[in-house]
Order: C-alpha cells, then structure tokens, then sequence
C-alpha cells in the first residue's frame, strides 16, 4: 500500500513574508499566495501536497484583533478534516498573541497548527521567509504512523520550533525574533530536524475539536513602574465594563506596599473585577507571597499568572471571560495550566 502525503493548507493572514519586491522599481507589494508554487518551485520538493488560502486582504499584522482570531480559527475548522496540518503566515508583530489565542480557541486541536513569518520580504536575496516557510511546512508535515507528531498551535522562526503561547516578540531586527524563555524550544532545525519529543504537549485525542470564539476584549494591561500615580489606576479601574485587568509586576510579583493600592485593588476585585498578576521580567514567574511586597496581593484574591506571557495573558484572559465561568472558576482556570501555556 502507498502512504499518502500529507495535506497541508498555508494561510496567508498577512506581514512582511507576502511582499515581493519589484525588481525594477524596489517597491514592496503583495504576493499572489495562488501561484505559490510557482514562485518557489522548492516547494515542489516537499513531500506533501499544499493548498493555499489567503485573507481577502491581506493585513499587517499590527491591525489583528479578535475578529480576525476567530477567522483563523474558522477556517482551521472548516478545513480541518480535510487538511493535516497548518502553517499560518503572519506578520511578526503580533505573532506572538495570535498563536497564544488560538492555542485557548482550538480545544482539543490534535493536529499541527505552525504560525511563522519573515524579518525580509520572500522576493529579498537575503529573506528569511524560504526557510521559515518551507521549515514550518515540513514540521507541519511530520507523521508517525499516519498521525501528525505536532498536536499544538506552534511558532516557528529562524531555526527554532516553538510553543505559540510561550513566545514572545524579542527583536525588530534579528532574524531570531522569537524567544521562549519559560519553555524548552520544540525542535531545532540545522543538518537534521530534531524534534524535542518530552517537550510536545499531549491533548486529549478521544475528544473531537471544539472552536471557542466568544471573546471578551474588556480587559487592560497595567505595567508598574516607580513613580505610577494612583490616577493611573482609578482612571483604568473605573472603566465601563472593564472585566479584567493584568498587572505587569516587579520581579516575583511584587508591588507597592503602599496603602492606596492595595486598597484599591482590593476594592476593584470585590467589585467583581479579575485581577492577573504577571512579571514584567521576560523569563521566571509571579510567586505571591514570596515577599511581604506580594502578600497582599494573595490576601486580596489576585490572580497569579505564574509564568505566563503578556501575550498569552492576554489571550487567556479575553478566552476565560468568553466563557462565561464564575469569580471563583475563573481563578482556579486562570492558575491551572490549560494548553502548556504556564508551568
Ligand atoms: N509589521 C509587520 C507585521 O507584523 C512585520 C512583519 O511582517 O514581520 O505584519
């Protein structure tokens, strides 16, 4: 019996990785994802058959929202029997939240969902986007047995696989863009592809795929810093329909002692208000109570978003809301681990 290759269908969201160059002109324009395949015949040598869906138009990636989450993750759900394997060319700016929402958005994926993009353009001599596309097609490609061996929402970028809700953005110029600084890297391509199997994440493969799009963007982000005025506060607490806010603290979670603030935050939560407590740290996590500077923030009932991304607070945050689950539901989720996304 002849195996058969593997489908797998590139959607083009936007970003850098779609523009060409004229040659003549130097100009940067869109690149017509339909003749993909010509325009990179390398493509052909891969061993899988590739279909191509690109947004109507294309954006940058500084312009995503919520909407545009949940059009990724229809068209993952309209394609998903179909297909076994997603790559997802998206501007880098934003890359980092986008695979961290559709990590929360796709329940019980068990297929490869891989996000990449590009520093230069793919028409550049120099690009970066060949590698990271033919890379991540390849990966999203991988079977054992006829299954996929990628079971998650991925990143990669520059030689490197990883978890999308451990990124984060690091560099505007670097073509390593992307660190995980909380989470091992999934894979490493150089001469080989090894593929670092302890560190996959393993869903549940007896339940089928379920989208969750509700989400709910009444959040903030607050991020301290010596100096920060109790007007900061009450101006951002006292929004309408504010729902959560997510605190980018010191360190291991720590903040002022001042009275004020603890005052208030205490105040906001028993108004029903969700507060998150993340670092502002890059790498480590929040341990409330470690210090006196972070007991009240325990005692007050914040949230400790452990060692969670910005990016992928966000994202949970706006998920968890959507869910509609009570005060004390939503705690206990925001601190359980539900896609990888914290240790
Ligand atoms: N501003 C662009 C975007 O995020 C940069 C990139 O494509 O990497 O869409």
């Amino acid at each position: 019996m002849t195996e058969q290759k593997p489908n797998i269908l590139l959607i083009y969201t936007g970003g850098t990785i779609g523009m060409i160059r004229d040659f003549e002109t130097g100009a940067l324009k869109a690149f017509d994802f339909k003749n993909l395949l010509e325009k990179i015949p390398e493509l052909q040598l891969l061993d899988c058959n590739i279909d191509t869906v690109s947004f109507k138009e294309p954006i940058d990636s500084s312009n995503m929202n919520p909407d545009y989450w949940v059009q990724i993750a229809e068209i993952i759900e309209d394609n998903y029997n179909a297909f076994d394997g997603f790559v997802i060319l998206h501007g880098s700016d934003t890359m980092s939240y986008t695979a961290s929402a559709l990590s929360f958005m796709l329940e019980n994926l068990a297929k490869p969902v891989i996000f990449t993009g590009s520093q230069l353009p793919i028409g550049d001599l120099r690009t970066d986007a060949k590698e990271n596309l033919i890379t991540s097609i390849q990966i999203a490609s991988k079977q054992e047995q006829g299954k996929p061996i990628i079971k998650e929402v991925c990143l990669y970028f520059e030689y490197k696989l990883y978890r999308g809700n451990r990124t984060t953005k690091i560099n505007a110029e670097h073509f390593q863009a992307f660190a995980s600084l909380n989470y091992p890297d999934l894979a490493e391509s150089g001469v080989h592809l090894k593929i670092n199997n302890e560190y996959l994440y393993r869903p549940n493969l007896e339940k089928a795929l379920v989208v969750r799009k509700n989400l709910d963007s009444n959040i903030a982000i607050i991020k301290l810093f010596p100096g920060i005025s109790p007007e900061v506060f009450q101006s951002i607490f006292s929004i309408q329909n504010l729902k959560a806010v997510i605190i980018e603290t010191y360190g291991a979670g720590n903040c002022t002692t001042e009275t004020w603030f603890i005052n208030m935050i205490t105040e906001t939560i028993n108004k029903g208000i969700h507060i998150i407590n993340i670092t502002q740290c890059s790498g480590g996590s929040v341990i409330m109570g470690h210090y006196e500077t972070s007991s009240a923030l325990k005692k007050a009932g914040v949230i400790s978003g452990n060692d969670i991304t910005t990016e992928a607070a966000v994202a949970k945050t706006m998920y968890l809301l959507g869910q509609n689950i009570s005060g004390k539901s939503f705690k206990t989720m925001y601190e359980t681990s539900l896609r990888g996304e914290i240790t």
